[in-house]
């Protein structure tokens, strides 16, 4: 049933251009997917509605665009080189590669009917090397980075002093991040090239677990209010052997996807340690200094860390339902209208009687506000049935009576209910309608 489900995602993304295999021409590239009209609008959707929450809805957090590759230094200081490592096994009998710290049994391979004898776990650095310059040998060695946050971490002074905030204040940053995983899988969830969402908020060190428990709290409910069903999130508390290198404390955001709970984001707390390194390693002072008591100190970081190809996984699976309606299945994907790819359709009813033209009109006169896609092809029912499984939150359709009075259908995605709205109240009737939506069945 749950690998049913994640088929049918993966083949609903495939027909209606959320997500393609990537090369597929050429036979795929284990891993990697690239998105599809309607999913890059949905990342795009995702991506704003955090940058939202984050940097324009507070007063207290900006935000930054760093470079994918930084000075090969960053890596040491920041304790990557040396310990950003899985631990790698083989299995001597099917030649498949686990990660130990995956396994239950270390001893035995996990694939079904095979029983041979794995290798001892090896430690893979999961960094991407690459070479800068025509040169490919060590000194001209860089990665591509792992993770965001060192690119806010490096210029934690840079930001400070030319935006002027005090800590409490964070960095955000959203971007591309590279990890050689050992087991990519479950179609977006794990691949070794995907986007981040992560934000440092720099506090006094007597603050810490004052903002932990805020951003715990404030990150869990980002995921609600954007339309997942609150019974599928969960927090799990790390033990403190889980811990990583640089964090006293840490929760992650798990969400029950068909293959079971997983992380979605992780809040740690990452303490002082990553400015530490970074003014160990450069010889730079890496402070605040604060006006009022006249003390310099090393701010500690409370960091959301999210991924922005897992969100939008866990937005379509918690979105996609199917219901028999008149005898027939509809598939729906009842994305919350802020996620939505495309918010509005205009469906002339025919083709003729001058209902094209004035679809077409509409669709004009609404194309500066909303995403919209227009369509007369096909009879209208099969119309909506497309809309539906595209996550479109709502269908304009331009029918006989529009001539007379100048109304139109509104038709509702979730409920299938129909209203009839003036052409001049559209754009506030969809405004409402949007801001309204809540989850089917809440
Ligand atoms: P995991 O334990 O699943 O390997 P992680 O704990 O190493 O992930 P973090 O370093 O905490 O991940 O990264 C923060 C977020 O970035 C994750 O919660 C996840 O949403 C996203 N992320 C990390 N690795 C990947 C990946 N390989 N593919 C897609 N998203 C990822």
């Amino acid at each position: 049933m749950a690998e049913d489900l994640m088929s049918k995602i993966v083949s609903l993304s495939k027909r209606r251009g959320f997500v393609f295999p990537a090369s597929e021409i050429y036979g795929g590239i284990g891993s990697s997917w690239d998105y599809g009209p309607l999913g890059a609008e949905l990342k795009r959707n995702v991506k704003d509605a955090w940058w939202r929450s984050m940097v324009y809805e507070r007063d207290d957090i900006v935000g930054i665009d760093s470079a994918i590759i930084q000075h090969p230094k960053v890596w040491e200081a920041s304790g990557h080189v040396e310990n950003f490592t899985d631990p790698l096994v083989d299995c001597r009998k099917c030649k498949k590669r686990f990660r130990a710290d995956h396994l239950t049994d270390w001893k035995i391979c996990p694939e079904k009917g095979c029983g041979g004898e794995l290798t001892e776990a090896r430690r893979f650095n999961l960094m991407f090397k690459t070479f800068l310059g025509p040169v490919e040998d060590s000194a001209a060695t860089a990665y591509l980075r792992p993770e965001t946050a060192q690119g806010i971490f490096t210029n934690f002074v840079n930001v400070q002093q030319a935006s002027r905030k005090k800590p409490p204040f964070g960095i955000a940053q959203i971007g591309k991040s590279f990890r050689n995983e050992i087991t990519p899988g479950n179609f977006i969830f794990r691949t070794r090239e995907f986007e981040q969402m992560e934000m440092e908020f720099f506090v006094p060190p007597a603050d810490w677990q004052k903002w932990f428990d805020e951003w715990r709290k404030l990150r869990r409910q980002w995921y609600a209010d954007l339309g997942v069903n609150p019974a599928k999130l969960r927090m799990r508390d790390h033990a403190k052997d889980e811990l990583a290198h640089y964090s006293n404390g840490c929760t992650d955001v798990e969400y029950e996807f068909p293959f079971g709970w997983s992380e979605l984001e992780r809040i740690a707390s990452r303490t002082d340690f990553d400015l530490k390194r970074h003014a160990q390693f450069s010889g730079k002072e890496l402070q605040y200094f604060d006006e009022q008591t006249k003390e310099h100190y090393v701010p500690w970081v409370i960091e959301p860390a999210a991924g922005c190809d897992r969100a939008a996984l866990a937005f379509l699976v918690d979105a996609y339902r199917e219901e028999t309606v008149e005898g027939e299945t509809r598939v729906v994907l009842s994305l919350h209208p802020r996620l939505a790819p495309t918010k509005v359709a205009i469906l002339p009813l025919v083709k003729k009687d001058g209902m094209p033209e004035r679809a077409h009109a509409i669709e004009k006169m609404l194309r500066a506000r909303f995403t919209t896609f227009y369509d007369e092809s096909g009879a209208i029912g099969r119309r909506y049935r497309r809309m539906d499984e595209a996550g479109t939150p709502f269908c304009l359709t331009v029918d006989g009576q529009t001539k007379e009075d100048g109304t139109v259908t509104l038709r509702h995605r979730d409920s299938m209910t129909q209203e009839r709205v003036a052409e001049g109240e559209l754009a506030a009737r969809l405004d409402a309608a949007i801001a309204g939506w809540k989850r089917p069945g809440t």
